[in-house]
C-alpha cells in the first residue's frame, strides 16, 4: 500500500466515523424532528457511497467491481433525495410534503435505485491494468436526470426559502447554504479545475472530507437552534471519555489489586458521571420549559394587551353614545323648571327635581367612565384658564343641594374669611373633582351635616368636604384613589364604578396639586382634601396630552 492510499483510506474512515457521530449527535438532539432524522439518513447514505466510491476504485474481479460500482450510483439516487428532502424541511420538525407527493417520491426512488443495478447504467467493467474502467449504459442520462434534478431543486428550494424566512430559520438555511457553497466551491477549485488544467488528481482522496464540511455546517445548524442541549452533549462526550480512559486503565492493568482499585474507580466514575449528566438534563429540561413559558406568557400578554385596547375603545365609544340622551333630558328637565314651557304644579316640579338629581348621577357617572377611559388612552386634555373657584364651588352647591335635601342632609358652605384669588385650572375638570367630593359626601351619609370649606395659604388653595357618614376603613384609605376600587359595603350604600376619585386624582395631580382623605375609621365620617398652587405655570391654553406630556396649542 502507497502512502497516498494510506492516506485515502485514514481520511476515509476518519471521515465515516465523525459523520457517524455527528447522525448519532444530531439523531440524539431530537429524533422526533423529521429534520433531524432525514439528516441521520442523508449521513448515512454519504458515509455508504463514499466507501463504494473507494471500493469499486480497487482493481479487483471485474463482477465485484462493477458490483461496487452499481452500489455507489444506486446509493447517489436516496442521496439525491435527501438532499432535496432535507432543504424542503429544514428546519420543520415534519415533512411538508403532501402524502400523495410523499409516495410518489417513495416509488420513484425506489424505481431509479433498482434501475441503477441493471446493465442499463452500468454494462460492464474493464479493467486495464492498475486501472478500472466502467463502460456507462444507455439509461446512465437517466441516472444523471434524475440525480442532478433534485440537487438543483434543493439549491433552488433552499434559496427561495432563505428569502422568505425570518429570525432563526433563515440562519439555519443560511448555514446549510453556507455548507453546500463550501463542498461545491472546495470540489470545483482542488479537484475539478486541477484535473480539467492539469490533469491532476492529487487532491481527490480529501473529497470525503469536503462532504463532512457540508454535513458538519449542516449538523451545526439543526443543533445550534435547538438550543441549551450542547451542554448535555459535552457533560455526556466528557464523562464516557472518562469511563473508557478508566475501563481501559483497569483492563491494561497487570496487578491484580490494581486492576480492581481501577475498577473501583471506574465505578464510582460510572455512578458519579450518571448523576452528572442526570442533573444536567435535568436542568436544561427547565431552562427549555422555562423558555417556552416565557414564549408563552410573552403571547399572552400580547393577547391581553391587545384586548385592554379592544376594551378601552369600547368604553369610549359607548360612553359616547349613552351620554347623549341623558344630555338632552338634562336639557328639557331645566327648561321644564324654568318654565320655558308654561308654569308647572309644586308636585310636578319636586318630580322634575327628583328627575334632574338621577339624570345629573347618571350624567356624571357617564363622564367618569369617559374620563377613565380617556385617561388610559393618553387622551384627556386640559384647557387651563384663570378659574374663579369661589364661584365654581357655589354653583355646584346649588346643582347639589336637592340631591342632599332628598336625604334629609344639611349641606353647608363655610364662606372663606379671606378673598379667594382667580387660578389657572381648567375649570370643567375642576368642577368634576368638587361635584365628585360633595356628590361621595351626600352617597355615603345617612344623616347629619356636610360642610363644604374653601380656604388658602400662603401657597395653595384648599378645597375640603366634612361628612358624617359611613368613613373609611384605615386599610382601605391608602387604595381609596384607585381605579374601579369602590369600599366593601359601597354597592349597598349607592350607585357607582369607583372611577370618580381615580379620575379626580389624576385631574388634580395635572394641575400640580395634591389629593388626600382622611377618616377616624368606619362610620367615622371622612374628611377629602384637594389643594392646587396658588401659582403655577400651567399655561393658560395649552391641551395637555397624558401620553406625550406636552403642549399641543
Ligand atoms: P364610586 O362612588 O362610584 O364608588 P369613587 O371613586 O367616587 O367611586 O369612590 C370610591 C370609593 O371610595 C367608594 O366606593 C367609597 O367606598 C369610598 N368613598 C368615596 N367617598 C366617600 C365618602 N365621602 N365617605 C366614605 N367613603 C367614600
Amino acid at each position: 500500500m502507497d502512502i497516498l492510499s494510506g492516506l485515502e483510506q485514514v481520511i476515509l474512515y476518519g471521515v465515516l466515523v465523525l459523520n457517524a457521530m455527528l447522525a448519532v449527535f444530531v439523531y440524539r438532539h431530537n429524533h422526533k424532528s423529521a429534520t433531524n432524522i432525514i439528516f441521520v439518513f442523508l449521513s448515512l447514505t454519504i458515509s455508504l457511497w463514499l466507501a463504494m466510491i473507494r471500493e469499486s476504485g480497487i482493481p479487483r474481479t471485474p463482477d465485484l467491481v462493477l458490483n461496487y460500482t452499481r452500489l455507489t450510483v444506486f446509493l447517489a439516487v436516496p442521496q439525491s433525495v435527501l438532499f432535496f428532502l432535507l432543504a424542503h424541511t429544514l428546519p420543520s420538525e415534519v415533512i411538508l410534503l403532501r402524502k400523495k407527493t410523499r409516495v410518489l417520491l417513495l416509488i420513484a426512488t425506489v424505481l431509479m435505485m433498482g434501475f441503477t443495478l441493471t446493465p442499463y447504467v452500468f454494462k460492464e467493467v474493464q479493467i486495464i491494468g492498475e486501472h478500472v474502467k466502467s463502460v456507462p449504459g444507455a439509461g446512465i442520462p437517466l441516472f444523471a436526470l434524475f440525480t442532478c434534478s433534485f440537487s438543483i431543486a434543493a439549491i433552488y428550494v433552499l434559496i427561495k426559502k432563505i428569502k422568505r424566512s425570518k429570525g432563526n430559520a433563515k440562519q439555519q438555511l443560511s448555514y446549510m447554504m453556507r455548507g453546500i457553497i463550501s463542498m461545491l466551491g472546495l470540489i470545483i477549485t482542488t479537484i475539478m479545475l486541477p484535473i480539467i488544467l492539469f490533469q491532476n488528481q492529487s487532491f481527490l482522496p480529501l473529497s470525503p472530507l469536503y462532504a463532512l464540511v457540508f454535513l458538519g455546517m449542516t449538523a451545526y445548524a439543526i443543533v445550534k437552534f435547538q438550543l441549551f442541549d450542547l451542554k448535555t452533549i459535552a457533560t455526556e462526550v466528557f464523562t464516557s471519555a472518562l469511563w473508557i480512559v478508566l475501563l481501559a486503565k483497569a483492563i491494561v492493568n497487570e496487578s491484580r489489586v490494581g486492576t480492581v482499585i481501577d475498577l473501583l474507580a471506574f465505578l464510582v466514575a460510572v455512578g458519579v458521571g450518571i448523576f452528572l449528566i442526570r442533573s444536567v438534563r435535568q436542568e436544561v429540561r427547565q431552562r427549555e420549559q422555562l423558555q417556552k413559558l416565557t414564549i408563552e406568557l410573552a403571547r399572552a400578554n400580547e393577547q391581553l394587551k391587545a384586548l385592554d385596547k379592544a376594551r378601552v375603545e369600547f368604553i369610549s365609544i359607548a360612553s359616547h353614545q349613552l351620554r347623549t340622551p341623558p344630555s338632552t333630558i338634562k336639557w328639557y328637565t331645566a327648561s321644564l323648571l324654568g318654565g320655558d314651557f308654561g308654569p308647572i304644579s309644586t308636585k310636578v316640579r319636586a318630580a322634575l327635581k327628583r328627575m334632574q338629581g338621577t339624570n345629573n348621577s347618571m350624567i356624571a357617572l357617564i363622564d367618569d367612565l369617559l374620563n377613565a377611559s380617556r385617561i388610559e388612552r393618553g387622551k384627556m386634555e386640559f384647557l387651563f384658564e384663570s378659574v374663579n373657584l369661589l364661584g365654581l364651588v357655589r354653583s355646584t352647591i346649588d346643582d347639589l343641594v336637592p340631591q342632599a335635601e332628598d336625604k334629609n342632609l344639611s349641606l353647608v358652605f363655610i364662606e372663606p374669611k379671606t378673598k379667594i384669588p382667580n387660578i389657572t385650572a381648567d375649570k370643567q375638570k375642576i368642577r368634576q373633582v368638587v361635584n365628585n367630593f360633595i356628590d361621595n359626601a351626600i352617597k355615603y351619609t345617612k344623616q347629619g351635616k356636610i360642610t363644604v370649606e374653601l380656604y388658602t395659604n400662603k401657597e395653595e388653595m384648599i378645597f375640603k368636604v366634612t361628612d358624617a357618614g359611613k368613613g373609611i376603613d384605615l386599610l382601605q384609605l391608602h387604595a381609596i384613589f384607585d381605579k374601579y376600587n369602590r369600599g366593601r359595603d359601597s354597592v349597598t350604600h349607592a350607585t357607582g364604578l369607583g372611577l370618580g376619585l381615580y379620575v379626580a386624582k389624576v385631574i388634580v395631580e395635572q394641575h400640580k396639586g395634591k389629593i388626600w382623605a382622611e377618616s377616624t375609621g368606619l362610620d367615622k365620617g371622612s374628611t377629602f382634601y384637594f389643594s392646587l398652587p396658588l401659582k403655577s405655570d400651567l399655561k393658560s391654553s395649552g391641551f395637555w396630552d397624558l401620553t406625550e406630556k406636552k403642549i399641543k396649542v
